[in-house]
């Protein structure tokens, strides 16, 4: 099929057949009662990610010059829309698919060898995206860790928010200001990305303190204090780093929205299963519509969803600009999975409040994708501004 873009083609039904079977079996493997105990216990679900790393997903985009598989985005949007559709949740390792852009894109050649092969082995971690701070949310540009050179490298200073899996990471991907806001002639101008080596700087001049939250997302606060940075730890050039940093953003919107498309279909397949058992009334749940029509408005949200999601990873395959498209899908995808969980919520009555059943721990999971990685009103004003022509409210 053509999509709404001229020229990309968008493949409906289960694309990547082999891939889907694949990831589910491994999937199969870690079940309701392994992600209930992680949640239970805010673990870390070491042996899910070490089995993913194994197996070679968390390497899927590195191109095959540097060790990976050098598939195209739409492979890993299909990997982690199986992982959520199989009640699994691959929060705890996704952001490598997109953080590892950055460095592919406009890393030096000597930096990809560096790191690269090391990352498409699943022997280190680059898991940190270090860019949300206390004071400035989601006006990034208005963020102040501040990396200044000093002899022949960097002195970095600041404080992170929200920098998931930093205590599960080797590297960290982390967005400072090296021109001070009031010298540059646009706000986007003088900010750096910086790859750090947290193995040497934890517990020095970098803390990492987890921050608790409703989900086991493992989370934490970056208080930065003095981290010394060799002159190689910059990636590409110096106050370019805010556009490097959204092209990432665009992949990360796209496999978000992958996710959110895994997560409603499990909902719906949860939800649709139970309303079809549950009798009450001496008839099924599911004969009511009060039960059926929410479940089938979640089902067309997310068939929807699903196909802007395919048109934004075939623009972005293509190497064409995708922000509209990576933004709507992940718009879309994000209310949908939110709708089919509110859904399988009041289906499953009462009983969706017990663990065992899991609407309860995936209901909360997937509420995330609401505020994180870019919260709905920011697309709306970012879709409003950008493709409508509205005057920018932000
Ligand atoms: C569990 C979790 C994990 C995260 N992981 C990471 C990570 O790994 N790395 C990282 O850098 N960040 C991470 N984040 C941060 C996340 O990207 C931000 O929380 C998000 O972008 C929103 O920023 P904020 O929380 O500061 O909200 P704020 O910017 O304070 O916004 C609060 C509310 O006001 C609304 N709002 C703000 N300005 C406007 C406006 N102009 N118009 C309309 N509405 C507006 C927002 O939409 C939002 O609803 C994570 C967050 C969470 C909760």
């Amino acid at each position: 099929m053509t999509g709404g873009r001229e020229g990309i083609t968008i493949e409906l039904g289960a694309d990547w057949p082999e891939l889907r079977e694949a990831v589910g079996r491994l999937c199969a493997d870690f079940g309701p009662a392994y992600w209930q105990a992680c949640d239970r216990e805010r673990r870390y679900p070491e042996a899910f990610v070490a089995a993913l790393a194994e197996a070679g997903y968390l390497g899927i985009l590195v191109p095959e010059a540097y060790g990976g598989s050098g598939l195209p985005l739409r492979a890993a949007s299909v990997v982690l829309e199986t992982i959520h559709a199989s009640g699994c949740n691959a929060a705890a390792c996704h952001a490598q698919m997109y953080i590892m852009g950055t460095l592919l894109r406009h890393g030096s050649e000597d930096q990809k060898r560096r790191w690269l092969p090391a990352i498409a082995r699943g022997e280190l971690r680059l898991q940190a995206f270090g860019v949300t701070e206390p004071q400035s949310g989601s006006d990034t540009l208005s963020l102040r860790t501040r990396a200044r050179r000093k002899g022949g490298g960097w002195v970095v200073d600041g404080q992170k928010i929200w920098t998931s899996r930093a205590l599960h990471s080797d590297l960290m991907l982390l967005l400072a200001r090296t021109t001070p806001l009031e010298e540059v002639e646009k706000r986007t101008d003088g900010l750096s990305v910086f790859l750090v080596d947290l193995r040497e700087a934890r517990g020095r001049s970098v803390e990492i303190r987890p921050v608790r939250t409703m989900i086991n997302h493992h989370t934490t606060q970056v208080f930065i204090d003095g981290l010394e940075l060799p002159e190689d730890a910059l990636i590409g050039e110096e106050g370019r780093g805010f556009r490097y940093i959204l092209d990432g953003m665009n992949a990360e919107r796209i496999l978000i929205a992958s996710e959110c498309i895994g997560d409603a279909r499990w909902f719906l397949d949860r939800a649709c299963a139970y309303a079809r058992e549950r009798v009450v009334f001496d008839r099924p749940i599911g004969r009511n519509q009060g039960i059926q029509f929410p479940l089938a408005r979640a089902y067309a949200e997310t068939e929807a969803a699903d196909l802007v999601v395919r048109e934004a990873c075939a623009l972005f395959d293509a190497g064409r600009p995708c922000g509209p498209e990576a933004n709507t899908a992940k718009l879309l995808a994000a209310d949908a999975s939110w709708h089919a969980g509110e859904a399988a919520m009041q289906t499953h009555g009462g009983f969706a409040f017990a663990c065992e059943y899991d609407i309860e721990r995936k209901w909360r999971e997937t509420r995330l994708y609401r505020i994180a990685p870019v919260s709905t009103n920011l697309v709306l004003a970012y879709l409003a501004h950008k493709v409508l022509g509205l005057p920018k409210s932000y």
